[in-house]
């Protein structure tokens, strides 16, 4: 039977420790808040900036919401992130995706202060990450790292396939499995042999969005597996990218869904707004 990487735990722990560390700043006088921005009301987006508030509120950090009606234009938004940048109480900014469809998203994340970018998506962050120098990481595949480090799962020398390369998971998941010294192989709808690349992994990450598509038929034996992936049924029963029942009793340790990644999404924005306040 597989290990069950615990998202839930780890991501408790975290925020347990973030807590405690944001205490500690509070006494050295160091404080900060997290400005969370939305434009119009898409349900989706509004449970995850209510969740990320509620963090901020966890850990002890303050939050300032800005929650903006879906006819505020391109102007008025980069003004409103303008002010934020020169705000020095303000540490960090999201502007959670996805922004209506007259406002175009490269050029919002490209005028939040490459400082205050804790969600990690700034092309100079992304470049950081590349070179391997010290900034902002995008949440997700940064959970993942967590996941793996603090289950004890060796990354060194492992052969890691990913499958799926979006700018927020898939490419910096591939970056950071290559900062940890994995052989990486990043795949995507046009790879061949889909199937014949995943079994050669040690660990695979699976971020495609298509529920349940990795069976069994792509897993080697002894694996260990991510599953990136979030769909909700017309019950609201969560499942993720790969079909866990089946996959399950070939790995050495697998993450469910949900209760595996999901849950560090937000610790490590967390990690990230106490980062941005100590830098
Ligand atoms: P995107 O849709 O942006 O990217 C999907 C990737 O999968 C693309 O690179 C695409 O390839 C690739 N892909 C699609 N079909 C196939 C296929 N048949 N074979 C191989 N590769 C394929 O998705 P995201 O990365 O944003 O998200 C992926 C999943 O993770 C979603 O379910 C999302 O909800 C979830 N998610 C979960 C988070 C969490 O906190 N747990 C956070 C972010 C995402 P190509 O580039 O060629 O089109």
């Amino acid at each position: 039977m597989a290990k069950l990487i615990d998202g839930k735990c780890i991501s408790a722990d975290i925020k347990e420790e973030l807590k405690l560390k944001v205490a500690e700043l509070k006494k050295q006088g160091i404080t900060g808040a997290l400005a969370v921005i939305q434009v119009g009301d898409d349900p989706a987006s509004s449970v995850y900036v209510r969740n990320k508030k509620r963090a901020c509120e966890y850990i002890g950090i303050d939050s300032l919401s800005y929650e903006l009606p879906k006819e505020t234009t391109q102007e008025e938004l980069l003004e409103l992130i303008e002010r934020l940048n020169q705000d020095g109480q303000v540490k960090g900014i999201l502007v959670q995706l996805p922004v209506p469809a007259h406002i175009d998203e490269n050029t919002v994340i490209k005028a939040i202060s490459p400082k205050k970018d804790v969600d990690g998506f700034h092309p100079q962050s992304v470049g950081a990450l590349t070179i391997g120098q010290k900034g902002f990481v995008s949440c997700t595949p940064a959970g993942i790292i967590q996941l793996l480090k603090r289950s004890e799962i060796e990354i060194e020398g492992k052969s890691c396939v990913i499958v799926g390369r979006s700018n927020i998971v898939g490419k910096p998941m591939a970056l950071l499995m290559l900062r940890e010294n994995a052989t990486v192989t990043i795949t995507h709808s046009k790879t061949k042999n889909l199937k014949e690349v995943c079994k050669r992994a040690d660990i695979l990450i699976v971020a495609i969005g298509k529920k349940e598509f990795i069976d069994a038929s792509y897993v080697k034996e002894g694996a260990v597996v991510i599953d990136v992936g979030i769909h909700r049924d017309e019950n609201n029963k969560l499942s993720g990218d790969v079909k866990f029942d089946e996959v399950e009793p070939l790995c050495t340790a697998i993450t469910p869904v949900p209760g595996g990644v999901g849950p560090m999404t937000i610790a490590m924005l967390m990690n990230n707004c106490v980062q941005a306040m100590t830098d």
